[in-house]
């Protein structure tokens, strides 16, 4: 009795832990590139999502959210973590034009996903500041980390750990065949294994290094004939540096180095297809990024188990048929699987990476991406959403459980991630940077201005900038940009802006679908600081289109027609008030009141809402509110 009542009291002691204002309090963010609010929402009504529907049930999720125009992933996370829309974070499109504008013409743009352009203070350089140990993973802008580093003190400085592989400086991925590197009998190795008659080899480059693989029968293996790769920086090395076998059971090797330009990374091979002959093969091998960060106490920097990220998976090698037959195409679903596989290494790695860092407890911020939702998303949506010309439910329905599939490796990271948080009292969010619409059809926006005679294409199909009005920009923006002569190559007086707008308006206003005959361009936006969209500011352009269902933008000028058909994509960049670009939004832990609804809810609001679990003052600049009621009283 007594030992009951004891064990009882030391329950109650635990259970009220987490809620203790002595638990410091912690979040976690976690951002699911390119999950859809429609998509997701089907997901979960079906069941397959058990962490985020755990999430849900005990914390808070939204009908969607707005998150940035355009909704690009760069423009997005930039909301995300200033809390300010782009014409005050200088984030604008996934591209903007340099400044400044004087010495750049409105040809020329830098990467909206480095941290050169951002003009406002990101979170994490806030929760640093305050003193608060924080963590980022791949996080859009927070690279080159001087960009932040800089607004900090060296004192407080030793509270930001950034991590970020998607420099570019990597080794891209691809499918290695036979047909591609042919295999011959071994000879010249001192490994045992190359001394079975049946043994072939092959050599393969990656960046800087040739690699040897040998094909051979593994005495243990119960598969007859050749069975196995083992993989060899030489062939007189005595051991392999990895080892895999083919078929269904098996997985990535570990993680090879290899060289480019000076910097060492990191790639993984997945065999999956091997004759008994070891003369017909398929082999996978993953991208190898070149891993930085910010600091050398980053956990487990140097380490290959956490410098190893693919940083995007094989969506690119699966649409090109790399992988085996598409659904599309009549395959049996193979090529799929093996798609899902490379995206689950994917996370595999952010898994890693991130649990290393949970695992060492110190975190009082954690911010991670995973692009895994976004590539499925624009290889499949195509195909699942209605509003394509060409929809086909029976497609739709084949292609559905690999999108799902998708955003259960996602759900699986975020199980892991929730298990830590339940542990530490910490708070999970998960979001996403936009939704997603099938396209089928292109608007060359281009075009239409040339033949309206506001842009001038040379003869190699080149824009001719100096005989240039108007231009949609290559900046994966949605904007057309006026040349006006307060940018280098301009020619447009600024007091004939207006007319040159009005010039654009009507051209694009008259384009209909040549099958259909209705209406390309929807909606025109001028730039605005006001409302739900707020587009524009000095990295964009000066209007911004909305296009009709299933259409996407071009800015090519080397094609002939000004609407054509193209393969079904998921594509995103459209005004985010529309459903199919609503993003997703949840919340979990100690502050958040189990069962909340929120109805629509903005990006902007997932900085203050951040700063308000952590305890600290939301600056009065931050046009966001927190989604939280107030905290309780200290007892
Ligand atoms: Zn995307």
């Amino acid at each position: 009795m007594g030992g009951r009542a004891c064990l009882f009291a030391v329950f109650l002691l635990t259970a009220s832990l987490a809620f203790d204002s002595n638990t410091p309090s912690r979040v976690i963010l976690f951002v699911w590139d390119g999950a859809a609010q429609w998509v997701t929402s089907r997901i979960l009504a079906e069941g397959k999502l058990p962490n985020l529907q755990r999430m849900i049930r005990e914390g808070a999720w939204s009908d969607g959210m707005i998150t940035s125009f355009p909704t690009k992933t760069a423009v997005a996370h930039a909301v995300f973590t200033t809390g300010v829309y782009g014409h005050t974070n200088g984030i604008t499109g996934n591209s903007v034009l340099l400044a400044p504008a004087s010495d750049h013409t409105r040809l020329e743009w830098e990467s909206g996903f480095f941290s050169n352009p951002l003009r406002a203070e990101p979170i994490w350089v806030k929760t640093a500041r305050a003193g608060l140990m924080t963590y980022t993973f791949h996080v859009p802008q927070s690279y080159p980390f001087q960009n932040s580093l800089d607004r900090l003190r060296p004192a407080e400085a030793v509270n930001l750990r950034m991590l970020y592989g998607y420099s570019g400086l990597r080794v891209t991925a691809e499918v290695i065949t036979h047909q591609r590197a042919a295999t011959v009998a071994a000879r010249g190795w001192v490994v045992p294994e190359a001394e079975g008659s049946e043994a072939r080899e092959l050599s393969f480059r990656v960046g800087e290094r040739v690699f040897w693989g040998l094909f051979f029968d593994d005495p243990f293996d119960l598969a007859s004939g050749c069975d196995t790769l083992g993989i060899a920086k030489d062939k007189s090395d005595g051991e392999f540096v990895a080892r895999i076998k083919p078929g269904d059971g098996e997985s990535f090797s570990v993680p090879i180095a290899t060289i480019l330009q000076g910097e060492e990374l990191w790639f993984s091979l997945r065999l999956f297809e091997l004759d008994e002959t070891g003369s017909r093969f398929l082999m996978y091998r993953t991208s190898g990024e070149a891993v930085y960060a910010s600091s050398q106490a980053f956990p487990g920097i140097g380490e290959p188990g956490i410098e190893a990220f693919a940083a995007n998976a094989g969506d690119v090698l699966y649409e090109t048929g790399w992988l085996g037959k598409t659904l599309m195409e009549g395959g049996d679903g193979l090529a799929e699987k093996r798609l899902l596989e490379t995206e689950a290494h994917l996370n595999e790695q952010i898994g890693a990476q991130v649990e290393r860092v949970l695992s060492q407890g110190d975190y009082r911020l954690l911010i991670m991406y995973s692009p895994v939702t976004d590539e499925l998303s624009h290889a499949l949506v195509g195909y699942i959403d209605p509003g394509v010309t060409d929809f086909d439910a029976s497609m739709a329905e084949k292609v559905w459980p690999t999108l799902v599939a998708a955003h259960q490796l996602q759900d699986d990271l975020l199980g892991k991630v929730m298990d830590h948080a339940s542990r530490d009292g910490g708070h999970v969010m998960v979001v996403s940077d936009h939704g997603m619409a099938g396209t089928d059809r292109v608007l060359n926006v281009n075009l239409a201005l040339a033949q309206a005679g506001l842009l001038a294409i040379h003869p190699d199909r080149s824009i001719d900038l100096p005989r240039t009005k108007a231009l949609y920009l290559p900046l994966g923006d949605a904007s057309v940009a006026v040349n006006t002569l307060d940018r280098k190559g301009g020619i447009v007086p600024l007091e004939e802006k207006q007319a040159v707008l009005a010039r654009v308006r009507e051209a694009l206003e008259r384009i209909r679908d040549p099958e259909s005959s209705q209406r390309v361009v929807t909606a025109f936006f001028e730039p605005s600081t006001q409302g739900l969209l707020q587009p524009g500011g000095s990295g964009t352009g000066d209007l911004f289109l909305d296009l009709a269902r299933g259409y996407y933008f071009s800015d090519r000028t080397d094609r002939d027609e000004v609407v054509s058909r193209t393969t079904p994509a998921g594509e995103h960049i459209f005004m985010p008030t529309r459903r199919d670009m609503h993003a997703i939004c949840a919340a979990w832990g100690p502050r958040v009141r189990p069962g909340t609804q929120w109805s629509r809810v903005r990006a902007i609001d997932v900085a203050p809402t951040v700063l308000d679990v952590l305890g600290l003052p939301i600056p009065s600049e931050l046009p966001g509110r927190s989604l939280l009621p107030e905290a309780p009283l200290v007892q």
